[in-house]
């Protein structure tokens, strides 16, 4: 090629090296699998409706439909009362169709009473035990949550000190909507004093803790894992992730989830924008991080079977 021609040719690259540098350069979204870390099926969305209606909108094969149709492929249920989540594991063959492992969590919840009230309530650690118990259709339980502490003292109560060690106990994975406080004073009630237990932090700190106390946290806790729904400071310009937030994933690429939180059937209504918009900053990340970020996390964690090697396999 003669030096006539290289002219242009360099001036492509140092236009696109501007673009890059003047962060004008669309990243294109992930497109891989997903993990849904943090999904309700509580009893408003009518888990066992035939089929969907203005007063039963989300029966199973809606909620799964919008779980392929996202590309979402592996999903953590906790549902307000339990039913919900034993109806979304004993649809074994519909599950599979739709591409997805069921991930059932035990929650503390059978009312809306309980959210305020577990922690004082002695009876909600025997509901646990016979839930373990119970099982369901799709396997054992892998966790305890979500729970909610909005005071974060009530962690020091017998209650959550016994499921706490339980979890350790019985390797359960713990799913927390709590404060930094908390964190310490859950971990703090383990055996092992936060060395073996694995916490999901639901929302990463939703009152806006800062990214360096998220850090410090992590540092702390090697079980410790964050989950980003609704976690506010989390995107920028474009859905991208803020810088602190992306220097915080780019050094722990192992401990980050993603999450739908359906805790209202309007959460349902937007699934697809919801995982949509985790797509979009998850293509921001170098594509080892993402796919760690989006699947491999909770793969490892849970032990999941690889989405490609699934009958179904939709992304
Ligand atoms: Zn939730």
């Amino acid at each position: 090629m003669g030096a006539a021609r290289r002219v242009p040719v360099l001036r492509g690259v140092l236009a696109a090296l501007a673009l890059v540098g003047s962060g004008l350069v669309q990243s294109a979204d992930y497109s891989g699998p997903l993990f849904d870390a943090h999904l309700h099926y509580n009893d408003e969305a009518c888990v066992h409706a035939p089929a969907p209606s203005a007063a039963c909108p989300h029966p199973l094969p809606d909620v799964l439909q919008r779980m392929r149709e996202s590309g979402v492929r592996g999903v953590l249920a906790n549902s307000r009362p339990n039913d919900g989540t034993r109806a979304l594991a004993a649809a074994r063959e519909q599950a599979a169709a739709a591409g997805v492992t069921v991930v059932p969590f035990v929650r503390l919840y059978r009312n809306r009473a309980d959210y305020n009230n577990w922690f004082r309530d002695p009876s909600i650690v025997e509901l646990v035990r016979s839930e373990l118990e119970r099982g369901t259709a799709a396997g054992p339980y892998r966790g305890l949550g979500e729970f909610h502490l909005y005071d974060s003292a009530n962690a020091r109560g017998p209650v959550a000190q016994q499921l706490m060690a339980l979890a350790e106990e019985k390797d359960l994975v713990v799913l927390a909507h709590v404060d930094e406080a908390a964190i310490d004073l859950l971990m703090q009630a383990t055996p092992s004093r936060g060395q073996r237990l694995q916490l999901i932090w639901a929302h990463t700190g939703i009152g806006g803790t800062s990214p360096a106390e998220v850090e410090a946290l992590l540092q702390r806790y090697p079980g410790l894992m964050g989950e980003l729904s609704y976690r506010p400071g989390l995107t920028c310009e474009g859905g991208q992730l803020c810088p602190a937030w992306r220097d915080l994933m780019l050094r722990h690429p192992d401990r980050f989830l993603a999450g739908s939180d359906t805790w209202v059937n309007a959460r349902w209504q937007s699934y697809g924008r919801l995982m949509q918009d985790y797509r979009v900053w998850l293509g921001g990340l170098p594509p080892d991080v993402a796919r760690r970020i989006a699947w491999g996390n909770a793969a490892r964690l849970f032990n999941l079977p690889d989405p490609a090697a699934l009958p179904s396999a939709p992304r």
